[in-house]
């Protein structure tokens, strides 16, 4: 049970209190919610759950399984089986945008911003079983499901509903009165970190300007997204409209080289995306790449420092440190380093790991095996390059599963492998600085330019330090803030083009 006297962070007994964190318990509140899975699911094609091409050979012969199991990674248990797309499907799939495009787009707007409101709607009535759903697919804890990613998801076809028939004033170039065309059939590839929200980011706007969609979801975390394909169903959205494929990276590769797609939106790290700007170049494919990043957030010795350590927890904590634009290289101005330092041992101590259906848990599982092999050798490339490495021993982890605690690294140079190269889990570089011209030239000294974060009591300070700094969203005493009205993306090795706002609805119409 939580300790009746528990000190606040800036407590003078802090350091008692990361000691009484040992006995620290809560009651475990595990989720009831248990939604129903089947154990195999299929493609959604042309508005119906069909079998992948092949399966009928894969079974009698030696061939590729057209079926792969999706893994609950807080358990390592099969929870079911996902079709494995192939080339065919995905041309299935592509066609069936294809025919269903014309009607789409020439429907009356204001009867294409209804559907995107009753998918919103249908999103939030099935709002537990959608988190819980993700929580088992993906790892991560019910609150963020529960809390962040469902409701977001809802957020992002309820505000992109609106623009529906509004595009005519979204862009003043546009002659008056004019709404701007959409583009056609848009091919979309989501990563496993948020993939009911990446999936409404990817259709909401491609589907409010007219177009049609086939997404493919990430391997791991396909599940949300199917149940997002029932919804299309249940709202009556004209077949082919949307279409899911499942699968692994060939599914996205077939995707991307379809001569029939118009345009491919791409989220997920950087390597693909150069290779996917490679094959796209010269198709006359239109391209948005949103890729990986590795973002500075700068404490000021005037920050609220207790309020700045939040913001570190929830840059590099939240989802695992699943998370494109975390705040994974922290700068702190060297007069308040020692006790920044002090303050976030004390606070990492207090995070849960663990059953991720616990709503009292912090850090839930790593998304697969491979996701945790990375981050270990992150971990042991830091240590080798002579960094030091906090880690919070609290919790007690569970036997099965892919889990990692919480760290920083301390003693950290500019030049080691875990300042400079995306981890992708809950592992913080501390870097230091003197003044603010030294922190924007160690911020900017990366490949990537996804987001930053500045914490500082001062306004001439905010404006000096965030004008300068080479990001696409910079957070000014906060951290990891999403909304759907707000254009979202990188620059530099991030990718180009922005996702959600009016600057995300540019990437889907001609103009
Ligand atoms: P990834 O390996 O690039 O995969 C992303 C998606 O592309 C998955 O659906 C993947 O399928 C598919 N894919 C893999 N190879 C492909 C190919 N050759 N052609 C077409 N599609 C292909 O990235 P990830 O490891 O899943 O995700 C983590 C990365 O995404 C991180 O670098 C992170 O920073 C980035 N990210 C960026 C943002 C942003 O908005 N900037 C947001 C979230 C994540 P499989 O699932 O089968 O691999
Ligand atoms: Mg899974």
């Amino acid at each position: 049970m939580m300790n009746p006297h528990t000190p606040t962070l800036s407590s003078p007994h802090h350091l008692d209190f990361a000691t009484s964190l040992t006995q620290w318990e809560y009651a475990p509140a595990p989720e009831s919610v248990r939604p129903e899975i089947a154990e195999r699911y299929g493609l959604f094609i042309n508005g119906q759950f069909v079998e992948p091409q092949g399966s009928d050979r894969a079974r009698s012969a030696s061939e590729e399984p057209a079926y792969f199991p999706s893994i609950n990674p807080a358990t390592e248990s099969t929870i079911c089986e996902v079709a494995q797309g192939s080339a065919a499907d995905v041309d299935a799939a592509v066609q069936a945008a294809r025919e269903a495009f014309p009607a789409w787009a020439a429907l009356p707007a204001k009867e294409r911003g209804k559907y995107l409101y009753r998918i919103a709607r249908r999103i939030q009535e099935r709002a537990r079983e959608l988190a819980v759903l993700e929580t088992i697919d993906g790892g991560k804890p019910i609150r963020e499901s529960r809390d962040i990613d469902i409701p977001l998801a809802a957020a992002h076809f309820f505000y992109h509903a609106g623009w529906a028939d509004k595009l005519r004033f979204a862009f003043p170039g546009s002659r008056a009165g004019e709404t701007p065309a959409p583009l056609g059939v848009c091919g979309q590839i989501i990563p496993w970190n948020f993939p009911l929200l990446m999936a409404a980011w990817k259709l909401a706007p491609a589907l409010a300007c007219g177009n049609t969609c086939v997404l493919k979801p990430a391997e791991t975390t396909p599940l949300t997204v199917l149940r997002l394909a029932e919804i299309c169903q249940e709202v009556g959205l004209p077949k082919g409209v949307v279409n899911i494929v499942t699968g692994d990276g060939r599914t996205g590769e077939a995707l991307v080289n379809h001569p029939d797609v118009n345009k491919i939106a791409f989220t997920g790290s950087t390597a693909v995306g150069k290779k996917i700007a490679t094959t796209a170049a010269g198709t006359g494919k239109r391209l948005t790449l949103e890729l990986g990043g590795k973002s500075p957030n700068i404490i000021f010795e005037d920050a609220s420092l207790d309020q700045a350590v939040e913001g570190i927890i929830e840059g590099i904590y939240f989802n695992q440190g699943h998370v494109c634009c975390a705040g994974s290289r922290l700068f702190v101005q060297e007069s308040v380093l020692d006790e920044t330092i002090a303050k976030l041992k004390v606070r990492m101590a207090s995070l849960r790991v663990g059953d991720p259906l616990d709503k009292n848990t912090d850090i839930g599982a790593i998304n697969s095996r491979t996701q945790l092999n990375t981050i270990k050798h992150y971990i042991d490339e830091g240590r080798a390059e002579g960094a030091e490495l906090h880690e919070s021993t609290t919790s007690v982890l569970p036997d099965a599963g892919y889990w990692c605690r919480p760290s920083f690294f301390t003693g950290v140079q500019p030049s080691h492998t875990i300042a400079r190269e995306e981890i992708f889990g809950p592992v913080l570089a501390v870097l230091s600085f003197r003044t603010p011209e030294e922190a924007i030239t160690r911020a900017n000294n990366t490949p990537y330019g996804l987001a930053a974060g500045v914490w500082t009591d001062k306004g001439s300070k905010i404006f000096e330090v965030a004008s300068k700094l080479k990001a696409g969203i910079v957070w000014l005493n906060t951290f990891n803030k999403f909304d759907p009205t707000s254009p979202f993306g990188g620059f530099k090795e991030s990718g180009f083009g922005r996702e959600g706002g009016l600057h995300g609805l540019r990437g889907y119409v001609r103009c």
